[in-house]
């Protein structure tokens, strides 16, 4: 066997014993400090300004309808842009959409994308955080009434701006987008339009964070309030799968190591690590029922994506006229949303990217030895290109477990582990010296 260090740490997790040690980065910190939720009210009021942005609405208006909300949030981008010393670029990415069941008319649709450079011109990743900045009333084709969409989804388009603006002033080997998309409610168009687009220029995508819904903290029925706990939203079974990769995850029992539900774990343990009184829910399904949202289309492209929501939606404020009746507010108004909940969810969202971007690239052609019959595990790995990990942690945990169990410290790139590969769940990821974990990698079997 060749010699590696092999040291054991107990993970963070619901179901593991009190003993953990939570190890912060300083330099996360300090910008996860940054997140204001002043600011992210200050955005989101603006947004609610332009009355409605229904995706269809006015464009020639200085003050109201789509065409104010996107050329205002491209000016704001633009001021953070100032910071980043010429690393971040902002444009839109213009499309044309075709009629539809919800679109009347071909009509010309604009996303917001800041593209903050990465500075390792070796290292290709890519990360992206979005919000959908259009909203839409009661009738999907009502383009004129007011549409405030304070929660769904000035929320998520606050926090990809204000996260910009703090992390637009850092360097980061890899690259992160961060994104206003347009088009949502009338059919996921303008994640869609970038999704094709990243795949068809081959852009190495390593993780999407869809946020969308999440400035709410009232439940509609019930009175509880719940401003400590946020959904992640993910695939099992991954949405582009070939008939081949199904039938191997059956085989192999992969069903809940998809790309997007180890993404889904990894928020978990990195966001809870720096944002305190925040428990990051696993939900183990795409979406919600009857619901779709940016994710999806990037999923339909084979990449890991993920989306984050409130805990308890309130359903008389999504997609609704403003109005009263029998004594119930109906209406996605500003002044029910939770400024310091889209604060905590932001800092979240931006250790995630943090961590992503500053760690090495993930480990290449992970694979598990099943040519011997043994109650070892032997896993064998290649190190990733560009920034040299110092190190990888072999994760492990038991098949019905959620949560990672037990992680190995290896400097080798390969590791024999004294547990059955028949009864344990394995990945690996990379790590440098400050930390910064990758995704991890579940093991294809080689012989
Ligand atoms: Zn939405």
């Amino acid at each position: 066997m060749k010699c590696f260090k092999l040291l054991a740490f107990v993970l963070l997790t619901a179901t593991a014993s009190a003993q953990t040690t939570v190890k912060q980065d300083a330099y996360i910190k300090q910008m996860v400090d940054e997140v204001s939720s002043k600011n992210i009210e200050t955005i989101v009021r603006k947004l609610v300004s332009f009355k409605t942005r229904h995706t269809l609405s006015d464009t020639l208006s200085k003050t109201e309808g789509i065409g104010a909300a996107r050329n205002w949030i491209k000016a704001e981008y633009e001021k953070y842009a100032k910071e980043s010393g010429g690393r971040m670029r902002v444009q839109f990415d213009a499309f044309v959409q075709p009629q539809g069941t919800r679109i009347d008319k071909p009509t010309p649709m604009k996303n917001v994308l800041a593209i903050l450079k990465g500075t390792d011109t070796a290292d290709h990743r890519v990360y992206i955080v979005s919000g959908h900045y259009d909203s839409r009333a009661t009738k999907i084709m009502d383009i004129t009434s007011a549409a405030p969409g304070a929660v769904d989804d000035a929320s998520g388009t606050a926090l990809s701006m204000e996260v910009a603006r703090v992390m637009a002033k850092r360097k980061f080997p890899a690259t992160i987008i961060f994104m206003a998309v347009v088009g949502e409610e009338q059919g996921l168009y303008g994640s869609a339009n970038v999704a094709k687009r990243a795949k068809a220029e081959g852009w190495n995508v390593d993780a999407m964070l869809n946020n969308d819904i999440v400035g709410n903290t009232r439940g509609m029925e019930t009175d509880i309030k719940d401003n400590r706990s946020i959904r992640v939203f993910s695939d099992g079974v991954p949405t582009a799968a070939t008939e081949k990769e199904v039938a191997a995850i059956i085989s192999l029992g992969g069903e809940n190591d998809s790309p997007s539900r180890l993404l889904a774990r990894y928020a978990k343990e990195v966001g809870e690590r720096y944002v305190d009184q925040l428990d990051v829910k696993l939900i183990y399904r795409r979406d919600r029922y009857l619901r779709g949202g940016d994710h999806l289309p990037f999923l339909e492209q084979g990449f890991a994506a993920v989306r984050f929501t409130e805990m308890n939606e309130d359903f008389n404020r999504q997609h609704q006229d403003i109005r009263k009746e029998n004594g119930v507010d109906y209406g996605d108004l500003p002044d029910f949303a939770d400024y310091d909940y889209i604060q905590k969810v932001s800092r979240m969202n931006l250790s995630l990217l943090a961590n992503l971007a500053l760690a090495p690239a993930k480990p290449q052609n992970v694979g598990v030895i099943t040519s011997d019959l043994t109650n070892k595990t032997k896993l064998k790995w290649d190190a990733p290109k560009g920034k040299a990990p110092a190190g990888y942690y072999v994760l492990m945990r038991e098949t019905i477990s959620p949560y990672w169990e037990k992680k190995f410290f290896v400097t080798d790139t390969t590791a024999t582990l004294p547990y059955s590969k028949d009864n344990y769940l394995f990945a690996v990821q990379s790590v440098d010296a400050e930390g910064h974990e990758s995704l991890p990698v579940v093991p294809k079997p080689e012989r």
